[in-house]
Order: C-alpha cells, then sequence, then structure tokens
C-alpha cells in the first residue's frame, strides 16, 4: 500500500508520490498529470471525469459541473442527469480517479494520501475535503495547507535556510497569497489574503471582451457555440504568450471572419483591472502580517496562471525585484505535497518538518454593549491569522442584576453582529446572582493545529465547564486525549512549569552576578519573557532553546569562577561523594 500526495484544485488537480528520494509527479494512461476538477453527464454513458469532462464543459454547460471547490463545505447541488450531486460528492469522483490513476501508475493499490487545501479553508471545508476522500476509499491522515506545500517545494529547490515567503498562487479561478516564515525545521504561514473569484479565467473573459470590442460584436448576442468558441481561443492565445511575442486569435461566425492580434503590451493593458485587484489584495495581506514589502526575502510564483508573463511583469514593478518562478508553478503545490508524503513515510532523504498554520477566521463570543442590548456583536477572541495553536482568555462581566446564569455562544466568522457568522456552540455557567457587572467569568479559548477549539469557562467559585468543537467526529478515546491536551495548551508558554523554572535560574544569576554581567543578564530576562509572550510558536521555541544555550554558560562561567575563589583541595571536602564511592 502506498501514500501519494494530492493537490485537488479548483481548475486541474494532481498527484504525486516519493520515490528514491525524490518526488514523482504521476500520469494517467495518456500522460497527463493535469487532470481537470470537472465532471459531466453524457447521455446513455454515464458521468465523465477529467478531460472528456473538460471539453463538453462549454458546449453541455448544463451538464457540466466545474470549479465546485469553490463551493466546498455548502450544499450547492448540480444536477447531472438524473442526479443531483454536491461538492463534496463531485469531489469524491475526481479522488477517485486520481486514485485509480495512481494505483494503475504505481502498480500497487493506494489507500492513504496527503491532500493540499487552501489556508483559509474553514472546519467544514476541511472536513468535507477529509469525507471526499473517505468516499473516495482513501485516508486522509493530515491535510496540509496548499501555501506550506508550496514552501516545501521551494525548500526542496533552494535549500533550508531560514527565508520569508510571500506565495503568490494564482490559479484558474482564484488567488491566494500567504505570509509564510521558513525557520529552521518549522514552515509557519503568518497570515493569508485571497480573491475566490480572480484568477486565469478572468483574464480569458478580458480577452473575450477585448475581442468583441474590437469586432463590434456582442457576447450576449453571440449563439452559445460561438462563446464557447472564443472562451477557448482566448485561453489558447493567453497560454500561448507564454513562450511567443504574439498571439491571434482567428474566428469565423456566421460566415463573417473577425481577428485580433494580442502581444504583451495589450495583455498587461487588458488585465489592469485584475493588477488593481491583486496590488490591494497585497496591501491587506502586509497588512495583517505587519509586514513590509522589504521583509519579504522571495516572492513565489505558483498556480498555473503565474505562467503569464505579463503577471510577472507587473509583481516585479510593484515589489521593486523579480520573483521567483518554480519550474512549471501549477505542479509547485502537487510536489510540495509529494515532499511531505516522504516525511512522512519517515523518508530518511528528509528530517522531520514541522507545518505550523494560521487560524483563517475570527473565533470569538457574542457580547452585549449595555446601551444597545438589542443585538449581540462578536467580541473575538482568537483573531484571524493566528498562529495555531492558538490561546486566549477574556474576562466578561453580568449584563443583568442579579442574573444567575452566563450563557458564553461561540462563533466563527469577521461580521460584526455576531448572529451574521458561523454559530459553533455554547457553553453555560453559573453566577452570584449580584448588580449588573460586579459578576463575572474567565473565557478561555484554545485552537489547536486539527481545527479543534476548547472553550473553557471559568467562575468567581472557580467552578468551571467547557466544551470541545471539533470538525470531525472523535472518539471518546480521541476526545479525552485531546482535551488533556488543550490543557496544557490553555497554560501560556511563560506560566508552564519548565520555563518558569527557567526563569528562577536566570534569576539566580542575576542575583549572583554584579556590574556589566548582572546588567546582561537583566536584558536577557527581558529577552526571555518578551519571547515567551510573543504568541509566535517559533519565536517561543527558539527563546527557550538559546535560552538554555546561554544559562547553561553563564552557570559553568558561575563554576569556573568558585573553583577559582576555592582552591581544588578545599572544595573537594564538602563535595559529595558518588555512590559507588560509599
Ligand atoms: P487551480 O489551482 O485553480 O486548480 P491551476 O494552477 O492548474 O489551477 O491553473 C489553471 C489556470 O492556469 C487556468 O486559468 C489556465 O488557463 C492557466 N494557465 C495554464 N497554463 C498557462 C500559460 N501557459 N499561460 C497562462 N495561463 C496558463
Ligand atoms: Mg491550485
Amino acid at each position: 500500500m502506498a501514500i501519494i500526495g494530492i493537490d485537488l484544485g479548483t481548475t486541474n488537480s494532481l498527484a504525486s508520490h516519493w520515490d528514491n528520494g525524490q518526488v514523482q509527479l504521476i500520469a494517467d494512461e495518456t500522460g497527463q498529470v493535469l487532470f481537470p476538477s470537472v465532471v459531466s453527464y453524457l447521455e446513455g454513458e454515464g458521468l465523465a471525469v477529467g478531460t472528456p469532462a473538460k471539453d463538453r464543459q462549454l458546449t453541455h454547460s448544463t451538464q457540466t459541473a466545474s470549479s465546485f471547490k469553490r463551493f466546498m463545505g455548502t450544499e450547492k447541488n448540480y444536477t447531472l442527469g438524473d442526479n443531483r450531486y454536491t461538492p463534496m460528492q463531485l469531489s469524491a469522483m475526481v479522488l477517485e480517479r486520481i486514485r485509480k490513476n495512481a494505483a494503475y501508475a504505481l502498480k500497487q493499490p493506494i489507500d492513504e494520501a496527503i491532500i493540499t487545501v487552501p489556508a483559509y479553508f474553514n472546519d467544514k471545508q476541511r472536513s468535507d475535503t477529509k469525507k471526499a476522500a473517505e468516499i473516495a476509499g482513501l485516508h486522509v491522515e493530515r491535510l496540509i495547507n496548499e501555501p506550506s506545500a508550496a514552501a516545501l517545494a521551494y525548500r526542496m529547490h533552494y535549500g533550508e535556510q531560514d527565508k520569508t515567503l510571500l506565495v503568490f498562487d494564482f490559479g484558474g479561478g482564484t488567488l491566494d497569497l500567504s505570509y509564510v516564515e521558513c525557520f529552521d525545521n518549522i514552515i509557519e504561514i503568518l497570515a493569508v489574503a485571497g480573491d475566490n473569484y480572480l484568477g486565469g479565467d478572468d483574464v480569458d473573459w478580458l480577452i473575450a471582451e477585448y475581442f468583441c470590442q474590437q469586432n463590434g460584436l456582442q457576447w450576449e448576442m453571440l449563439p452559445p457555440p460561438a462563446q464557447a468558441a472564443l472562451k477557448k481561443a482566448a485561453e489558447a492565445a493567453k497560454r500561448n504568450l507564454e513562450t511567443a511575442p504574439e498571439s491571434t486569435i482567428e474566428l469565423t461566425f456566421d460566415h463573417a471572419d473577425y481577428q485580433i492580434r494580442l502581444d504583451h503590451d495589450r495583455l498587461f493593458q487588458i488585465c489592469l483591472p485584475l493588477f488593481t485587484k491583486i496590488k490591494n489584495l497585497f496591501l491587506h495581506l502586509l497588512n495583517d502580517a505587519g509586514a513590509r514589502v522589504s521583509d519579504i526575502d522571495d516572492l513565489v510564483m505558483v498556480g498555473g496562471s503565474s505562467r503569464l508573463t505579463v503577471v510577472q511583469r507587473f509583481l516585479t514593478e510593484l515589489l521593486g525585484k523579480e520573483p521567483v518562478v518554480l519550474g512549471e508553478p501549477d505542479k509547485v503545490v502537487a510536489i510540495g505535497a509529494g515532499v511531505y508524503t516522504g516525511i512522512r513515510s519517515r523518508s530518511e532523504e528528509i528530517r522531520d518538518l514541522m507545518l505550523t498554520d494560521v487560524c483563517p477566521f475570527t473565533l470569538g463570543v457574542e457580547c452585549w454593549h449595555k446601551e444597545t442590548s438589542l443585538q449581540g456583536y462578536l467580541l473575538p477572541m482568537i483573531e484571524r491569522n493566528s498562529t495555531l495553536p492558538a490561546s486566549q482568555c477574556q474576562h466578561l462581566v453580568t449584563l443583568a442584576d442579579y442574573q444567575k446564569e452566563i450563557v458564553v455562544r461561540i462563533y466563527q466568522g469577521e461580521e460584526y453582529y455576531a448572529k451574521d457568522n458561523l454559530f459553533l456552540g455554547e457553553v453555560r455557567i453559573p453566577v452570584e446572582p449580584r448588580p449588573a457587572g460586579t459578576e463575572g467569568i474567565d473565557v478561555y479559548f484554545t485552537y489547536d493545529l486539527n481545527g479543534i477549539l476548547y472553550v473553557e469557562v471559568v467562575n468567581s467559585q472557580n467552578v468551571r465547564n467547557h466544551i470541545l468543537l471539533a470538525s470531525q467526529s472523535l472518539s471518546k478515546a480521541e476526545l479525552e486525549r485531546y482535551q488533556a491536551q488543550m490543557q496544557q495548551l490553555l497554560i501560556p508558554p511563560l506560566q508552564r512549569e519548565e520555563n518558569q523554572q527557567l526563569l528562577a535560574r536566570l534569576v539566580t544569576q542575576f542575583e549572583n552576578s554584579l556590574g556589566r554581567r548582572r546588567e546582561q543578564i537583566r536584558m536577557l530576562i527581558d529577552w526571555f519573557v518578551e519571547g515567551l509572550q510573543s504568541g509566535r510558536q517559533h519565536i517561543v521555541r527558539r527563546t527557550i532553546e538559546q535560552t538554555r544555550q546561554q544559562l547553561a554558560q553563564l552557570e559553568q562561567w558561575q563554576q569556573c569562577e568558585e573553583e577559582l575563589l576555592f582552591d581544588g583541595e578545599l572544595k573537594q571536602d564538602w563535595e559529595p561523594e558518588d555512590e559507588e564511592n560509599q
């Protein structure tokens, strides 16, 4: 049994596997590695998946489903033939075909996969992706984020130096930007931004529009086969520009000939409306990441539309430096997924890597302003783009006089009013009946890498209650294990016992020192506390590691100095003897 990596894309899907120290993409029986994520119904023949389905997309649009990944996690229905299918079921068909292709190519059954998903996918979208895989006969050990996969592929190519990357994933219908830090063996997504309706398709539409405008035609007036032909020709002309200086589109409708010529400058002009949107997304991302353009070491371009030289040119102008295009950009995410399968199968060629994620949406509780208590607003507990695992606490007070209970209602989303967000669950806790605002509770939120949210509330009598919200169904044993892990996470790094001990040792060093050394230790203590309170996992880890090293050195110095004070003989007198010598 083998494990494969899958990039389950909006437009195209790909599969990869780890073989003899490198990633191989898996081709179908016709030698293609890009598998269109399209399903179509053929009268009398049933459902077609992949290229045959894509070929029917424009001529039989009512019987063809594509870009359904955009609606993953919803109950949207696609009617094909006599049946209706959800995005999850359609994705399952694509995954099943990929599994069969891979089994054929690798000559062995495939039962496990690492699947990539957009970093912003919420719990429902992730659990539906897992369900789709299960229907397709694939067990999914872990979903990894597409930008993390791209960063893995980047590191395979450029080595493992510490880098800050901006992953620009421009696909058929979506643009996803991610701010990613690679530090040691940790890949951390610090912020994400994206547009679910901005991709290569829009470029095709703009070209088709330009064609109509130049030839005095109106898109709406064209018969469907002519529309289909124009859309297809527009995409072909766009792709052709990857290597050619110029493309032409020539079409005949109703015995009349129409044509346009397209060069890079013209296409640049045509794409200007898209560039404005891209620029705004950049600003949004940098703002959320609290970063500047100069903080980015490399802009890594992935996704099929990153092949557009006009987009590369625009980004070079925007950022003042050349972006990195990794080989064939539409294959990079699948290659990263393949690298990860290598890590999973404990391959010797690559050492363990940790992928950390961000929370793509805000998690919060419903609260009321005293004067305007008509509608509850959402008080953010864990803000979007927080690094996972994340833990936060807030103190909430009673709203009404002599209220006996507080109901903590938990939501996910970015809307101001709580009711406009996705309701996840609630916890109730009794409180002492006292005048409004004088009695309160502490609310703790912990959200981990597996998309599990643990909420604990504590009242002033130290009575506790909690709820564990998980996107997947968990067994009782798993629930208990998670609960124990979450309890551990609830303690902020600085409060954890082992770190308190480190702090105590630092303080001892401070007390035993004088002058410049003492001042340096004071700075080390400040730096340690600040690092542990940073809320960023890798900074916490790095801080602890470096503090341990420094402390070991300080303690060694201290010992040497003591040895100099007492001479060797005197010291031996009071040193405890080894057990064997007694
Ligand atoms: P997704 O991630 O959405 O599944 P891909 O990364 O496979 O999609 O990108 C598909 C998009 O890439 C399509 O819009 C396609 O037209 C575009 N594309 C593919 N090759 C080229 C090329 N040579 N030049 C420009 N665009 C291209
Ligand atoms: Mg993609």
